[in-house]
């Protein structure tokens, strides 16, 4: 079935959104939809120059005090109106990610469903901001802790969620009462630009909510290195991060890293098996697996393996493939054709190295499905993989399941670990002390029970290991982008240390 509401406009032209209004530079960047190779949408290719203007704009509101030192019932107030907004502006926001992103219709609704969620959220948390008091520290002095707004926030996102990832930083920073500067990827600009559009409306005051595009170096980098931000907050590929992360060092800037990963789905001979093909075919297939929190593991206890691997595959090969608008499409496309040629690569690679393709392996042939858009890569799952192989190591970011078998639990913990990410994966039993041991002792920030891929708001999200540094949502998101100040004060006369000195 077609979605009737989805309207439209191609080509959307934009600017960067730097003081609250729109700023063009001379050249542009085209994006070309992964479903039909046409170009959607045009950004501005922004320099160094135009990020320095945006974080002067964002220092200078962040310095007035408009937006920082406003009471949090106040920001919440408008938080809150534009959480409301975003909601207005769904389907638009929707079709945006179905067109630059390559999403099926239910994912880009998932996804701006979430980010009104994320938005609302750090509505609540605006004016929940608290910190600590100690009437007895000593004798006569008394303490506050209290947390204050960073200062100017450098977002950098990728383009996989470029609007929940947008959500996953930006409410919360705005809640803390600091201002931010955005880049979004080169790929998909649509969605922060627009938000950035309905911040104004809602009320945030211009030069708090800034976005520069373009491409990572200059605008990204010229962002991670400025003397004037206070905190990078980045998600993307762990190499990227690794680069932010030297150039922070030098300058004893804060750095908050969202990065890769390689995450496992353990299931045991006695679980629930429907229910964790499920789990696992979600947590690998949504989105075609370009989701840094994929199952891309599977780890099968060995008495159920061909079984369970039979039973996916059977699925596997009825997901539809088709036009991302119908709601009855699984799978869409690829980000670009290069990533589409990354991922085959290491399928192949998989192979050399003795994998058995059980199902796909391949990018889509037009004869046996018609409708699908040619940079699909076919569901694939690979048997037989060993942890000495590449594929066993390496972040895919495609639709490519690994399966690999156990015998006891150590085993499975022992496998499920040895990897050098630790963003998060997921365990399949009936037995709750497999549950618990197996989530207990396996080295990732999040970890799921018979469940896969269920984020929400409160819950903080980030990376052990290369997965990153630092948490996004719940209390902990909001700490990221706050300092913590002791107010000392005495309430009673100190005896001098000098006292000849009176
Ligand atoms: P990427 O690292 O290539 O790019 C991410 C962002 O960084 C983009 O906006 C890009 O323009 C910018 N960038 C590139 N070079 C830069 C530089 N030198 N300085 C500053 N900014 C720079 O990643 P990608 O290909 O867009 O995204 C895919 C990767 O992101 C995957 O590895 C995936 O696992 C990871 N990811 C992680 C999470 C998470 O929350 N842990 C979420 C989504 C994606």
């Amino acid at each position: 079935m077609q979605n009737p509401e989805i309207s439209y406009e191609v080509p959307r032209s934009y600017g960067h959104w730097i003081g609250g209004k729109e700023v063009h530079s001379i050249t542009c960047i085209e994006r070309v939809n992964p479903e039909t190779g046409r170009v959607v949408a045009q950004f501005a290719e922004g320099a160094a120059r135009d990020a320095e203007n945006a974080i002067e704009n964002a220092k200078a509101a962040f310095e007035s005090g408009e937006w920082s030192r406003k009471p949090g019932a106040e920001r919440a107030k408008i938080l809150g109106k534009w959480a409301a907004l975003v909601e207005q502006a769904a389907e638009r926001l929707i079709a945006i990610e179905i067109e630059e992103a390559g999403k099926i219709y239910r994912v880009a609704k998932g996804d701006v469903e979430g980010t009104v969620e994320l938005i609302s959220y750090a509505a609540a948390m605006a004016q929940n901001i608290a910190g600590q008091a100690f009437m007895d520290v000593g004798d006569g002095l008394n303490a506050f802790v209290v947390k204050e707004p960073i200062g100017v926030v450098g977002a950098i996102v990728p383009w996989n969620f470029p609007t929940i990832i947008f959500a996953q930083k930006v409410p919360l920073a705005l809640a803390a009462g600091c201002s931010v500067v955005v880049k979004p990827s080169e790929f998909t600009s649509g969605t922060a630009l627009e938000l950035a559009r309905l911040a104004q409306a809602a009320g945030i005051p211009d030069g708090v909510l800034n976005v520069v595009t373009g491409y990572g170096d200059p605008v990204g980098r010229a962002i991670s290195e400025s003397p004037d931000i206070e905190l990078v907050s980045f998600t993307g590929s762990t190499r990227t991060g690794r680069e932010i992360l030297k150039g922070q060092h030098v300058n004893f800037k804060r750095v908050s890293l969202e990065l890769g990963g390689k995450s496992a789905a353990v299931v045991f001979a006695d679980a629930d098996l429907d229910a964790a093909a499920d789990g696992v075919l979600f947590s690998i297939f949504m989105h075609q697996g370009q989701v840094c929190c994929a199952g891309s593991r599977l780890l099968v206890e060995e008495a159920i393996a061909d079984a369970f691997v039979e039973k996916l595959a059977a699925r596997a090969r009825k997901l539809n493939l088709g036009n991302l608008r119908d709601r009855e499409t699984d799978i869409g496309p690829l980000i670009s054709p290069a990533h589409l040629t990354l991922v085959h690569g290491h399928v192949e690679g998989a192979r050399q190295e003795g994998a058995t393709v059980v199902c796909g392996g391949e990018v889509v042939g037009q004869a046996a499905f018609p409708g699908a858009p040619a940079q699909t890569y076919l569901p694939t799952i690979l048997d037989g993989v060993t942890s000495g192989m590449s594929i066993f190591r390496d972040e895919v970011f495609g639709p490519v399941l690994t399966v690999t078998r156990f015998d006891t639990v150590e085993d499975a913990i022992r496998l499920a670990n040895q990897s050098d990410y630790g963003l998060a994966g997921s365990v399949w039993t009936r037995d709750i002390q497999t549950a618990f041991q197996v989530a207990q002792r396996v080295r990732t920030g999040t970890i799921e029970i018979n469940t896969s891929l269920e984020g929400k708001p409160q819950l903080p999200f980030g990376g052990y290991k290369a997965s990153g540094l630092g948490r996004e949502k719940g209390q902990a998101g909001l700490d990221e982008f706050m300092e913590v100040k002791t107010i000392g004060i005495r309430v009673s006369p100190k005896e001098a240390f000098f006292p000849r000195s009176r």
